[in-house]
């Protein structure tokens, strides 16, 4: 089958293959969404079986196809392997995945060099012939990573971010009008988040793609003029909107709310729940990982997705520790990623457990909403310029390995390791400034050997923000997030 032009066009035929493959994917994605709903209601010893079983296929399959986890793995026994067991492993880093791209990756048609390859000549998203997405994303760390997504992952993590909604869509009375999810996410490759999130799971549901990096007013005209009864986004993002609704700049009445990507703040939940009064499912992942923890839209916090993901809180040592102890960062392996094993991989964010159960029944364990990271957001006296539009250039630039924002009081000044096209990257940057709303944004860009890194834990300062003193105006008001 073939569209009008398609023929002439080799762009609009490609974007028109990977529409019929998306649409396929889709159907797989509905039909897994049942088991996954189920699994909500699981007790406490069929979730342990269930995830011992998978993490013993993912060890032993690791082991025997990716020659970095052979190594790994040679004195651990994946047929009676535990999680306890992990500990015996080395941490994973994300220098390591990045830098031994071609040791991990578990297929034999499959390199970094050819991963790069995809992403510099597609012009829309698109599979691989073996069914794989190849995507890029900077990360909370600053080193850009290149990362695989086989088939059947795509249908896990997709599962994992709508089934809490779903199992509860289903038990709300049926929706009176047309369903339509208002998508705000990154808008186009090589970000993963809008094949991710652009999922209809209601019956006859409509969705609609926002790109969320655009500037604030186009946003909000095109979720005006989308009618959404569902939305799904940037926390940030839809915090916003939620106050411009308070403010009675936008006349929407959804009826449920989807966070992500960003830490759901204290500010921001609030101002969805005046705004709306609906509940809200955040979800905490990252393009490695997938998705880790979601929220019930009930309960308090995001119940982890252990079916799925095995998190280990850990010292600085990489020593687990107790649920009530405090823990130095995360640790997390995923349970369905064959093509691209994360295997004690480290995540970084600190996250603490939530003790007793949940109101809404699961017996997945919950963690406390994830901490947010304030200073990623630089403010300007005239405009506040969000940190995805720093991101979006130099996070997805394969010219970039690494590198630190710091604001200034005119612009910012770019710290990037790697050989960037420096005349290019400013002006893409002053663009995007000045989209936002900075007037004349200066932006200086300095090519680095290397950026200074934090002494504990050794994470990258990706945003260095001007102290409010700096910058002549207020700094913003406490946000009361953990
Ligand atoms: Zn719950």
């Amino acid at each position: 089958m073939s569209g009008p032009g398609e023929g002439r066009d080799p762009d609009l035929a490609a974007k028109a293959a990977y529409g019929r493959l998306r649409a396929a994917h889709l159907h797989a994605v509905r039909a897994a969404l049942e088991d996954h709903i189920a699994r909500l209601d699981w007790p406490r010893e069929r979730i342990e079986h269930y995830r011992d079983q998978r993490l013993r296929a993912l060890l032993a399959h690791a082991r025997e196809r990716s020659p970095f986890h052979a190594r790994r793995l040679r004195d651990l026994d994946p047929s009676s392997a535990t999680v306890a067991d992990l500990a015996r492993l080395p941490v994973m880093t994300k220098q390591e995945t990045q830098q031994d791209w071609d040791s991990i990756v578990t297929v034999p048609d499959l390199t970094r060099e050819r991963a790069e390859g995809i992403l510099g000549q597609q012009r829309w998203f698109s599979y691989t012939p073996g069914g794989q997405q190849i995507f890029s994303s900077g990360g909370s760390s600053g080193v850009r990573g290149v990362y695989v997504w086989d088939w059947d992952l795509f249908v896990s993590f997709a599962c994992l971010a709508w089934r809490m909604q779903t199992r509860q869509e289903r038990r709300d009375p049926p929706l009176r009008r047309q369903a339509k999810l208002a998508v705000l996410q990154a808008g186009g490759p090589p970000h993963a988040s809008t094949p991710l999130f652009d999922v209809a799971t209601v019956a006859g549901m409509d969705t609609v793609v926002i790109p969320a990096s655009a500037p604030f007013e186009e946003v909000l005209a095109a979720v005006a003029a989308a009618r959404p009864t569902h939305l799904v986004g940037y926390a940030t993002v839809v915090g916003r909107l939620a106050r411009a609704a308070a403010a009675g700049d936008l006349d929407i009445q959804p009826v449920r709310v989807s966070t992500n990507s960003e830490p759901l703040l204290e500010e921001d939940r609030q101002a969805i729940a005046d705004a709306w009064n609906v509940p809200v499912h955040n979800l905490w992942g990252s393009t490695e990982i997938g998705v880790a923890a979601t929220g019930c839209g009930g309960g308090a916090g995001l119940h982890v997705c252990e079916d799925e993901v095995v998190l280990e809180r850990v010292d600085e040592a990489g020593v687990p520790v107790a649920p009530h102890e405090p823990a130095a960062r995360t640790l997390a392996t995923g349970l369905a990623n064959r093509t691209f094993p994360f295997i004690r991989y480290d995540l970084g964010d600190e996250v603490a457990v939530l003790p007793g159960p949940c109101e809404c029944g699961s017996e997945f364990v919950r963690l406390a909403d994830i901490a947010g990271r304030l200073d990623d957001d630089f403010r300007y006296p005239t405009c506040t310029v969000p940190a995805s539009a720093f991101r979006s250039v130099l996070g997805t630039d394969p010219r970039i390995a690494e590198y630190q924002v710091r604001q200034t009081a005119t612009g910012a000044h770019i710290l990037a390791v790697g050989s960037p096209d420096v005349p290019s990257l400013i002006q893409a940057i002053a663009s995007k400034l000045r989209r936002q709303g900075l007037p004349d944004p200066e932006v200086q860009v300095d090519v680095v050997d290397g950026i200074q890194r934090r002494s504990v834990g050794g994470k990258l300062r990706r945003f260095v923000a001007l102290k409010g003193t700096d910058r002549g105006t207020d700094p913003p008001a406490p946000s009361g997030s953990r």
